[in-house]
């Protein structure tokens, strides 16, 4: 029985084919569930009615109702043009001001009549005014099916020069609604409703869209957020089970000379959370079963040193290795680090990356079909078809932020028995995003720094100050220290950013200058062989100062730098400040980061300057940044191949629910591991709707 929900929206009445294109191009909205399922955003208390002289600037939206007593258009540029709207009431006069949208406004108000206006108090020159308030007549009230909260709905600017604002797509809810609502199946099984005492689909989405009041409001929507929540976790746990039931992986049992050698020729013992971590994952490797495991770890936690481990099990047991950097730096400092690391092992290793030569690949590529080279590190250069292993039995991606989903799987694909995977993460992801976004992985967290880390200490610096930063960081390379000075590169303004370096870069010679100093540069504007080149004058200890770009460094590795400076510190999130912040503080000195900004900061930026100050813990970062800006903008979400579609979850809020709802998916998981039972016929079906959505992270189908 095809189920209502599905219904094109343009059959819906009020909305024909334009409307209908319209909300999908600019709402994703075609089909009846997309629109139950486009929730407000906010609620105006509508049994409130606010008089004009009441009315402060520091309110939040609230309603007015009055009469328009003049109207017209003000302004004599285009810039400033205004249409403006005096709205009466018996306690005073105000002004409704719109900017845009102006054809629009000018037909619909009309003076002499009365109207109901939504929306924020501003002042301006002492004077109260609103500015682009909703207006709706006082016989719409009926709308709104006598709910006494109005939804408020986010829209565009497109949609509302059409027509099509706020009380419209209220009007279009209540349509599907009054027609329809008898008609909605439920998308939770009975059983859990209630087990969770959680209201049906039906009177959710009416108490959505038009609540009486809070606690009706309230029940709704913890019904729709669960739904969401257990539905996303469903989904991810059922791949992982599928996986798990799965048998073939293979078989790495042995613990042999590779590993040993390399044990006891490390310069200092592993810690704790390494020792743990490498259990972890060599039980997965002798399961019988394929690992997909993420290993979390803050910067410096000595991630490395895990893959190698994890590289040589694989190599004692007869396959090959692979580990994957973002870039064309790191993995090529990867390859020094490992090779050193490798060669007491007589393990061999191998670079492959986009500037590797032709007459290299040309060798390179046969000695690895052939089994010879053990190891592989490299950059997205692995993954070309080109390039066949003998025998590939593990594949580590360092960074995985930067990796797509797709990356990842083409490199499973590289391999008839897919190989164990390990994918590495310095940015600390909070549990309940760690929960959403890996729900499919195993997890592993490194939670202990090598010993003799000191905490960074952290400071906030303007311009003013540049003077005596010069003089510090004098200091410190007369102490023999080394200076990272970093510029943000951000690719919507990339031209100016390389100006910034240049400049930046420039001002430094000038003030230190060579032979005494040596300043080295890097930026991805340069050719290989001279980013290589200043590399290694700052690896080596040659170079005194490196100015570089965000991009660059990342995971680079000089234990004698001890000063991290960051330009225009307040265009960077705080995960990305912690990771730049993480390349000191790595050998026994103590180290500095200096977060310069400009004066004005707005009051976000402040606050993450001032947590970069108070905590050296990424993972209280990670939070306070989900906190802060939601999970869609965190670092590594949007490149993370998952579209975090959640309509009414918050990862940040509604941590309890998600962790409550991934609980219930387990334990229905437990008793009915492919959902073949009767009673969760609906659960299986509700999953293949989000997947098509495009929800669920990897679809492990394809890569056997
Ligand atoms: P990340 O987790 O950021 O990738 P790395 O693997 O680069 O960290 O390690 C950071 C530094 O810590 C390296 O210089 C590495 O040699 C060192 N290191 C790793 N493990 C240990 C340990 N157990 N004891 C002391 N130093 C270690
Ligand atoms: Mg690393």
């Amino acid at each position: 029985m095809p189920n209502i929900l599905d219904t094109e929206i343009k059959y819906l009445p009020g909305i024909g084919p334009k409307r209908a294109e319209l909300l999908g191009k600019e709402l994703g909205i075609f089909t009846f569930r997309d629109m139950l399922y486009f929730f407000p955003f906010r609620y105006i208390d509508r049994s409130k009615v606010y008089t004009i002289r009441e009315l402060q600037p520091t309110m939040a939206y609230i309603q007015v109702r009055g009469k328009i007593v003049s109207c017209g258009m003000v302004g004599d540029s285009p810039r400033n043009r205004r249409f403006v709207a005096t709205l009466q009431d018996p306690s005073g006069r105000m002004d409704l001001i719109f900017f845009k949208g102006l054809k629009w406004i000018q037909e619909k108000v009309k003076v002499g009549q009365e109207y109901i206006a939504f929306g924020k108090p501003s002042e301006f020159n002492g004077i109260i005014n609103m500015v682009h308030p909703e207006l709706n007549l006082p016989s719409d009230e009926i709308l709104y099916g006598g709910s006494s909260m109005m939804g408020v709905y986010s829209s565009t600017e497109k949609m509302k020069n059409s027509g099509i604002g706020n009380k419209q797509i209220s009007k279009f809810q209540l349509t599907i609604l009054e027609k329809y609502l008898n008609s909605i199946p439920e998308s939770l099984p009975q059983y859990l409703l209630q087990k969770k005492k959680l209201c049906s689909l039906r009177e959710a989405l009416k108490n959505i869209h038009f609540p009486t009041d809070n606690a009706t409001l309230a029940k709704a929507q913890l019904r729709l957020k669960y739904e969401e929540l257990f539905y996303l976790q469903l989904g991810l746990l059922k791949q992982k089970s599928v996986r798990m039931r799965r048998e073939g992986g293979i078989l790495m049992p042995k613990v042999g000379e590779g590993f040993n050698k390399c044990y006891s020729s490390l310069p200092f013992p592993l810690t704790g959370a390494q020792k743990r971590v490498i259990k972890e994952m060599h039980s997965d490797m002798k399961s019988g079963r394929q690992m997909n495991r993420l290993l979390q770890g803050d910067v410096g936690s000595g991630k490395t040193l895990v893959a190698v481990f994890c590289s040589l099990l694989a190599v004692d047991n007869g396959y090959q290795a692979c580990i994957m950097a973002p870039t064309e730096v790191l993995a090529q400092q990867h390859f020094k680090g490992i090779s050193k690391l490798l060669a007491p092992t007589g393990v061999s290793v191998a670079l492959l990356t986009g500037s590797t030569k032709t007459k290299e690949r040309k060798e390179l590529l046969p000695a690895l079909a052939s089994g010879e080279i053990k190891v592989l590190v490299g950059t997205h250069a692995l993954i070309e078809d080109v390039v066949v292993f003998k025998n590939l039995g593990l594949a580590v991606i360092d960074e995985q932020h930067r990796f797509g989903v797709e990356q990842r799987s083409r490199l499973w694909d590289k391999s008839v028995v897919p190989p164990h995977v390990l994918v590495m993460t310095a940015t600390p992801i909070p549990r309940t995003l760690a929960m959403t976004l890996y729900g499919d992985l195993d997890v592993s967290v490194l939670d202990e720094l090598p010993p003799g880390r000191k905490p960074v200490q952290t400071m906030h610096a303007t311009e003013v100050q540049r003077g005596r930063i010069f003089a510090f960081m004098k200091e410190q390379i007369k102490a023999g220290r080394q200076i990272f000075v970093v510029y943000p590169l951000i690719k919507e303004s990339e031209k100016m950013d390389y100006k910034n370096l240049q400049e930046g870069y420039e001002t430094i010679i000038e003030e230190f200058k060579a032979p005494e100093y040596i300043t080295a540069v890097v930026h991805g504007k340069q050719k290989n062989e001279d980013k290589q080149h200043d590399m290694d004058l700052f690896a080596s200890g040659r170079a005194h100062i490196l100015v570089a770009t965000s991009v660059i460094e990342v995971g680079v590795d000089v234990p004698n730098a001890s000063v991290m400076i960051i330009e225009s510190a307040e265009r960077f999130g705080l995960s990305q400040l912690h990771q730049l912040r993480g390349r000191v503080g790595r050998g026994s000195e103590k180290s500095y980061c200096i977060l310069m900004t400009g004066y004005k900061l707005s009051k976000e930026s402040r606050q993450r300057i001032e947590l970069m100050c108070q905590t050296n813990d990424g993972f209280e970062l990670a939070e306070a940044d989900l906190r802060m800006r939601g999970p869609g903008d965190l670092e590594g979400t949007s490149q993370s191949g998952l579209a975090m579609d959640l309509h009414i979850s918050n990862l940040a809020k509604d941590s309890q629910i998600l962790e409550d709802a991934r609980q219930l998916a387990l334990a229905v998981l437990e008793s009915d591991p492919l959902l073949e039972a009767p009673a969760n016929a609906l659960l299986r079906t509700q999953l293949s709707l989000l997947k098509k959505s495009g929800i669920v992270l990897v679809d492990y189908s394809q890569i056997s």
